[in-house]
């Protein structure tokens, strides 16, 4: 059974002190939530270290925002995958479409760092979504679709079974504009079928999918209670501790 799974992506936020709170707040708060439910939290590369430290002994797992797409050497500025592993993280999120769109990743980068990730033993959260433009055009399958195709699927059955999926769309991205359950709905299905496709329906079945795009507690039960939505990837309202494990607390 694949799993329920809410991570909170934390941006560029918070200062050490005020991060460190912050987890410190979600590992209290998380005693709440359902046993089944998975929860990461995913803190600024100068924060990793010291929330870990926190997070240690509770369920919450710790992921990085990024990482690089190489292994090591000369790389001025950049945190490779080993390091956020030996920092204590158990995942990482890529291709988030604030990489893609300010930092000009793209298929090919986000392959090597797929590889690159899986090889140090994190799992991606490998993030596909539309831009308002393409949803407008209906072209949003098109473009989902070939963002799979481009880097996911470069990785073999083995690899893509660690791997979980956010669908972002764009538009709903730090708008307050939510995709309805409905549309969501129908691009996990269509997530969900392409990897059946490509890797067979035990891969597929066993992949988690989570919704990101505006997601608060007044939205997620709805959103989750859709047959292919595993769950959140969760910005904005994952910087209050209240309101993250509210959204834990949807399924
Ligand atoms: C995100 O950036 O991953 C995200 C989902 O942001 P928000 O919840 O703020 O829309």
């Amino acid at each position: 059974m694949r799993k329920k799974i809410v991570a909170g992506n934390w941006k560029m936020n918070t200062l050490l002190q005020d991060g460190e709170n912050l987890a410190k707040d979600i590992v209290k708060a998380s005693e709440a939530v359902r046993d089944d439910v998975t929860l990461i939290i995913a803190p600024p590369f100068t924060h990793l270290h010291s929330v870990g430290m926190i997070l240690e002994g509770s369920r919450i797992l710790l992921s990085a925002q990024n990482c690089a797409d190489m292994d090591k050497g000369a790389y001025t500025g950049e945190v490779s995958a080993g390091m956020l592993a030996s920092a204590g993280c158990s995942h990482v999120i890529l291709g988030h479409s604030e990489r893609r769109e300010y930092y000009g990743e793209n298929s090919g980068t986000l392959v090597r760092k797929l590889r690159i990730a899986l090889e140090n033993g994190l799992s991606p959260v490998f993030c596909v979504g539309e831009r308002l433009e393409e949803r407008e055009a209906g072209r949003h399958f098109e473009t989902v679709g070939r963002q799979l195709e481009e880097a996911l699927f470069a990785l073999t059955r083995e690899q893509v079974e660690k791997v979980i999926i956010a669908y972002e769309p764009v538009w709903a991205i730090g708008t307050g504009k939510t995709a309805t359950s409905g549309q969501a709905g129908e691009i996990h299905s269509f997530i969900r079928k392409k990897i059946s496709e490509k890797y067979g329906q035990p891969t597929a079945d066993g992949i988690s999918i989570l919704y990101g795009g505006s997601c608060k507690p007044s939205n997620a039960a709805e959103l989750f209670s859709m047959p292919d939505i595993d769950g959140g990837l969760i910005g904005g309202a994952s910087l209050k501790a209240a309101d993250f494990i509210a959204i834990a607390n949807c399924f």
